[in-house]
């Protein structure tokens, strides 16, 4: 892999799908989890155009938002301190008391955190604020939330180089921001259909989004299991916890409750109702955030 900092190699795990439906079809979780033991998963991706950029630049420094358990702002602090950038993180909302273990690790990455109001934070994207920045932080290179901009997805589209010879008919993604998705859709081959999980409720400016990250022509491109969202962004029910931990239990493969639960959740729900047909070569990205499973109660999760 052609990062900025030491990768492992990507793994596969093969799930069994006779369990779920007779015939020939073939299940494989695309472990970028396990590409690098903190910056995991897409946000190492969407963060590697930025991150050269940043060192491009000569600024030196990179501003980056997100809220408390932010896996972007974890990924964002460490690829900073890795590459020897100084970071700043503008979290959402004011200080609590107690730092949430995402922060907490933010903070050891050398990621100076800065906390504005809910009110503030809707601001963030107005020319206003942005010059409030530069005077506040001085000089620096600003990642939007969740690296949702073109840069980001660009960086994202990598992803498919590392499926090339996978021969995948269908490639599978949580939807968050839309950026990693707008990556896969990018840099497609032909037989490759792209499918997206939107992990928040009523998710309906999907095409809008692909559209500013990736111009007009691709927006109408993707296939998206709906109606996964459990109940809307970071929302959990008894299901689909029991999910995770049978899906552990069965494959040893962690999930985490925001986005990977979900999206394996729905492509497995698809399998049983027959939606793949035969012959299909399904990859589903596991995309990390499994620190985020330390926000639940302990013993919710059997791993
Ligand atoms: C951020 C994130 C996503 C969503 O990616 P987008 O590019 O914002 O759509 C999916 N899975 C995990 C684990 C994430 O942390």
């Amino acid at each position: 892999m052609k990062m900025l900092f030491g990768t492992l190699p990507l793994e596969m795990t093969e799930i069994d799908t006779s369990f779920y439906i007779a015939g020939n079809i073939k299940l494989l979780v695309a472990r970028l989890d396990k590409i690098h033991p903190v910056v995991s998963g897409n946000k190492l991706f969407k963060l590697h155009y930025f991150i050269k950029e940043a060192l491009a630049s000569g600024y030196q420094k990179v501003v980056t938002f997100g809220g408390t358990y932010s896996n972007h702002l974890v990924a964002t602090a460490y690829a900073c301190k890795i590459s020897g950038l100084q970071s700043v993180g503008i979290v959402r909302g004011e200080r609590p008391a107690l730092l949430s273990h995402t922060l907490v690790a933010c903070q050891s990455y050398g990621m100076r955190l800065q906390f504005i109001s809910r009110k503030a934070y809707q601001q963030k994207d107005d020319p206003n604020f942005k010059n409030e920045m530069q005077s506040t932080f001085g000089r620096h290179i600003s990642i939007p939330e969740g690296g949702y901009h073109p840069v980001g997805a660009q960086g994202a589209s990598l992803i498919m180089d590392e499926l090339k010879d996978l021969q995948a008919t269908h490639v599978c993604t949580a939807i968050g921001t839309a950026t990693t998705v707008a990556g896969l859709l990018k840099n497609r081959q032909y037989n490759e259909q792209v499918i997206g999980v939107p992990v928040i409720k009523n998710m309906i400016d999907i095409a809008e989004r692909i559209s500013f990250l990736n111009g007009e022509h691709l927006a109408t491109d993707i296939t998206l299991f709906e109606e996964y969202h459990f109940g809307g962004y970071a929302k959990k029910t008894t299901r689909l916890i029991n999910f995770m931990n049978e899906f552990y239990q069965q494959y040893t493969l962690p999930t985490d409750f925001v986005y990977t639960a979900k999206m394996m959740y729905a492509v497995i729900d698809k399998i049983k109702s027959g939606y793949f047909p035969e012959g299909s070569i399904i990859v589903c990205l596991h995309t990390g955030g499994l620190q985020g499973n330390a926000s639940l109660p302990p013993g919710t999760l059997v791993f």
